[in-house]
């Protein structure tokens, strides 16, 4: 599943900020990242309203609300250095390849 750089921007895990569209400037965490289509759940942020029909599990049917995946290019991650979305780089550190933070240049974490 890897990159042809061997390492994602955005990962599980990560508290992003949104940065495009209605929930701009509200931040999430990540629940999952769908690197086909390079998309990312957020925690919480981007719900949709699905009708369900009734079902034996649920026989009345309604409406279920639930996290859609919104673009990785529509959330930026929140540097835990420096308390801001931010771009991040990618560099190798004895030997091991490690986000950081181009604002700050804290370690976000390693590969
Ligand atoms: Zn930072």
């Amino acid at each position: 599943m890897a990159n042809a750089r061997g390492i994602k921007k955005i990962r599980k895990g990560d508290t992003v900020e949104v940065i495009q569209g209605k929930e701009t400037g509200k931040r999430g965490k990540v629940l999952r990242v769908l690197s086909e289509d390079e998309r990312v759940v957020v925690e919480r942020l981007n719900f949709i309203k699905r009708h369900v029909k009734p079902s034996q599990k649920n026989p009345q049917g309604g409406v279920i609300e639930r996290e859609a995946g919104m673009h990785i290019s529509n959330v930026k991650l929140v540097c835990p250095g420096c308390d801001a979305a931010v771009r991040v780089g990618r560099r190798i550190e004895k030997g091991e390849k490690v986000r950081y933070c181009k604002k700050c240049n804290v370690q976000v974490d390693k590969g």
